[in-house]
């Protein structure tokens, strides 16, 4: 398989995309951690389930907005499973408010968990990764293209991690890690359901006409965190139904 003997950390793993993707990753091979905040016994199904797959699991709960937690989590990683290989850099809370109606506790909140949580957990974890190493950070669609107003602390914040992935991909070349993005277009979680208020919209912008799921993402997720992607880096994959187009 194509990562036997690879170790992965997936913060948010517990709902919707980062769950989907432990579970492609135990797939192929890898033993996996992931972090949660709420969702316990969420988080103890999606153990239950990679280890189905034959592999060994451990959920942390970690809130990546709490500088200390997201720290513990990359060392409990590394302590249970010997290494780190591949993280996926993918918990994120959704906002959609006209930036008049968003308050300073909004902005803070949001910024700690999509922005500072997201560079905290790519710090703490290079210091693991090495050769063949891989960091793969979920975005958004709304990156590429703002679908409506309301957006404007989202699409920040998810426009951050361009930069967060270009300028690591350079600092971590040299020893072997690549660092890429995904952006995901509408896709059937708790944060959008397809069922949704703004679901018909959504669905509408998209030129495949559909919500994408939690396990195409994670296809590609797997993609970048296996062997065959080594000289891609500092890239962006949309998997948005052509919602860019
Ligand atoms: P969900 O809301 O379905 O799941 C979010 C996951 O992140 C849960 O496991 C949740 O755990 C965890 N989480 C939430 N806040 C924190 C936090 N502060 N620290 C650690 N973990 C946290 O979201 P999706 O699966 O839809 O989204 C995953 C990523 O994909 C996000 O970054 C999102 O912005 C992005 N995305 C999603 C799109 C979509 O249409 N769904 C489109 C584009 C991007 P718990 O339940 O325990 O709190």
């Amino acid at each position: 398989m194509k990562l036997d003997g690879k170790v992965a950390l997936v913060t948010g793993g517990s709902r919707g995309i980062g769950a989907a993707t432990a579970v492609r990753l135990a797939q192929e091979g890898a033993d996996v951690a992931i972090t949660y905040v709420r969702g316990a016994a969420l988080a103890a199904d999606v153990v239950d389930k990679i280890k189905a797959t034959g592999r060994r699991a451990i959920a942390i709960a970690a809130d990546s907005a709490d500088a200390e937690a997201v720290r513990a989590a990359v060392a409990a990683t590394v302590a249970e499973f010997g290494r780190l290989d591949v993280l996926v850099n993918n918990a994120g809370v959704g906002w959609v408010a006209p930036v008049a109606e968003t308050a300073l506790a909004d902005l803070d909140r949001v910024l700690a968990v999509n922005v500072r949580g997201a560079f905290l957990v790519a710090q703490a974890a290079a210091e693991h990764l090495g050769e063949g190493g891989r960091v793969v950070t979920i975005g958004s669609c709304v990156t590429d293209r703002v679908p409506g107003a309301g957006m404007v602390l989202y699409a920040m914040t998810k426009s951050a991690m361009v930069g967060l992935t270009k300028a690591l991909a350079r600092e971590l070349a040299p020893r072997g890690v690549t660092v890429n993005l995904v952006h995901p277009g509408p896709t059937d979680t708790d944060m959008n359901p397809a069922d949704g208020p703004f679901a018909e919209d959504q669905r509408s912008l998209t030129a495949a006409g559909r919500y994408g799921t939690a396990e195409e993402v994670a296809d590609a997720v797997a993609y970048l965190a296996g062997p065959a992607s080594a000289y891609i880096t500092a890239a962006t994959l949309s998997v948005d139904g052509g919602h860019a187009a």
